[in-house]
Order: C-alpha cells, then sequence, then structure tokens
C-alpha cells in the first residue's frame, strides 16, 4: 500500500521511519518547505504545496495514493481541510495524527486566549517582557502592542514585516530541556510567555519551567479541524493503525514480525 504522509512534525517523521522499515507499505513525505533544513526521514520526499484541495486529490491520482496520512501540525488547519476534502474526491481515507493537546495541571495559571490576535490584549496594557514560541508567521498581531519587549524563538527567522519593534530573535528547534528552559525564562527576566495550544513532549519544559518560576503563560487553543477518517495521538498509534486496517499480509504470506511488517 502506497501512502502520502504531509509531515512537518515530530509525529510524521516518526511514523515515515517506521514505514520505511515495513514489506508492506511504501511512503512519500511530503513538507511545506517553509524550513530551509527540514529533518527529512529515510523515505521518498517531496516539498512545497499541491495547489490547494483539487491540486492535491490530483497527485493522490496520479502518484497511486492508496491512502493520506495528515500529520501537519495541530495550527496548520488549512492543510487539514484540505487533506480531508481531498481524500473525498479521490476516494481514499484519510488517518489524521493529532497530539493530545495540553491541559493545565495543579500550579498553572494559564490564560486562554480563542486566536493569536488575543494573546497581545491578554498581556496587559502595562510593558511586559514576553517570550513568543509561536512560529514565524503568527507575530503580526503583536506589532499592535509595542510598549512589550519581545524574545522570539523560532526556527527561522520570521519576515521583518511581522516583527514588532522591541523584540530580540533567538533561531532555535526543540526538543528543548527543562533546564535550558528555566535559563531562557530567567535569563531573559520573562514574565509572559506566548505559546500556541501545540502539544507533545518536544516543547513542553517550557510550560513546566513557567510554573516554576511563576511566569504566566497565555495558551493560544487550537483551530477547529476536520473529521478525517479515523483519528490517533502519535506515530506508533498510526502505524498500528496502518497495519491493522490496511497492511494485513494475505494468509498465503508469511507472518512478519511486528516491526517488519
Ligand atoms: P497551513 O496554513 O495549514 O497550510 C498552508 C498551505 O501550505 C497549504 O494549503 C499547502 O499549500 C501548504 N502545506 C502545508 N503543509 C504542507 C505539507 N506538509 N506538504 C505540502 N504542502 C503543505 O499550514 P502552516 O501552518 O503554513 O504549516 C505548514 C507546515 O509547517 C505544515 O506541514 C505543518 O505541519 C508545519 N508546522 C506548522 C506549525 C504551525 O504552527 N502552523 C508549526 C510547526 C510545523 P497548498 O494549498 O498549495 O497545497
Amino acid at each position: 500500500m502506497r501512502i502520502l504522509i504531509l509531515g512537518g512534525t515530530g509525529e510524521g517523521f516518526a511514523l515515515a521511519e517506521r514505514v520505511a522499515g515495513s514489506q508492506h507499505l511504501s511512503a512519500v513525505y511530503s513538507v511545506a518547505g517553509r524550513t530551509r533544513t527540514p529533518r527529512l526521514p529515510p523515505v521518498e520526499c517531496r516539498s512545497g504545496g499541491f495547489g490547494g484541495t483539487a491540486g492535491l486529490a490530483a497527485y493522490l491520482r496520479d502518484h497511486a495514493i492508496d491512502l493520506l496520512v495528515d500529520a501537519t501540525h495541530p495550527f496548520a488547519a488549512q492543510m487539514s481541510r484540505h487533506a480531508v476534502a481531498a481524500g473525498e474526491r479521490a476516494g481514499i481515507p484519510v488517518l489524521a495524527v493529532r497530539r493530545p493537546a495540553w491541559q493545565p495541571g495543579p500550579g498553572d495559571a494559564w490564560t486562554m486566549v480563542a486566536e493569536m490576535a488575543d494573546a497581545p490584549v491578554a498581556i496587559g496594557p502595562h510593558p511586559a517582557r514576553a517570550l513568543l514560541t509561536i512560529g514565524q508567521i503568527d507575530l503580526a498581531p503583536f506589532r499592535a502592542a509595542p510598549q512589550h519587549s519581545y524574545l522570539i524563538r523560532s526556527v527561522e527567522t520570521p519576515p521583518q514585516e511581522v516583527l514588532p519593534p522591541h523584540h530580540r530573535l533567538i533561531r532555535d528547534r526543540g526538543p528543548f530541556t527543562l533546564d535550558g528552559e528555566r535559563r531562557l525564562l530567567a535569563d531573559g527576566r520573562i514574565e509572559v510567555l506566548v505559546t500556541k495550544n501545540s502539544g507533545g513532549a518536544a516543547t513542553a519544559p517550557k510550560l513546566a519551567a513557567a510554573r516554576e518560576l511563576g511566569v504566566q503563560v497565555i495558551m493560544v487553543a487550537r483551530p477547529a479541524l476536520p473529521t478525517a477518517t479515523a483519528e490517533v495521538g502519535d506515530a506508533d498509534a498510526a502505524f498500528d493503525w496502518l497495519c491493522a486496517h490496511h497492511a494485513a499480509p494475505t494468509a498465503a504470506a508469511p507472518q512478519p514480525t511486528r516491526r517488519g511488517v
């Protein structure tokens, strides 16, 4: 069975690695092309948009794709909508890999906001030192709150036109450690942390560090995502789902080991 993995996440990468070792599955791994040095798995890879739902549906047909895996980031809502719509058009199932959202625990005092535009308002009217860990494309709303000073961490350098006036950039890519996050918050004398509710372990230590240091957390809620054929929470569950539903060997074939499926 041939699958297309819409990636750009740790889950997509890990699933592609597992598929690479499979006898019954082959995969194409797709990234949007925003990162100059993306992490690519040892399967066939492609980069760049498909041209909307119609373009993706055409790709699925032209490349004889049997199943589409949407392993994009939980905030990549447009790509997820296109995936479900294109799967319907092409008549193939769509498996969504969506890591669970973070939940506040004891000692957490999070301010929840519905979208990024609400986050600068939630920081408040008085000048504050804020750490923004929201990627490179959602920074523009913070230009409307120039009284704050911003420490911005992202994988790529954001475009100049979205940057707020008082900022400092750090280019870095997770996973991050609790020690490192403590140092970052303490050295920058950070008062407010703004983050998307991405979920997952790789970037969660900032939340523990914020709790320890009494840093306010502004948590941006996930966008609404479409309903796929099935949804799982991580790469292992995705691989198991693929094996159970679509890569079962015929009765005559030898029984594979779990990793060999
Ligand atoms: P988006 O707004 O949902 O997608 C915008 C457009 O980018 C899509 O319509 C599609 O173009 C193209 N695209 C997105 N993901 C693609 C993929 N895996 N392969 C090929 N084309 C893709 O998504 P985004 O927020 O820009 O995110 C882009 C990529 O970065 C995703 O793969 C996502 O997993 C990753 N990422 C996003 C975030 C985030 O916070 N948004 C964080 C970490 C990683 P066409 O319509 O032309 O097909």
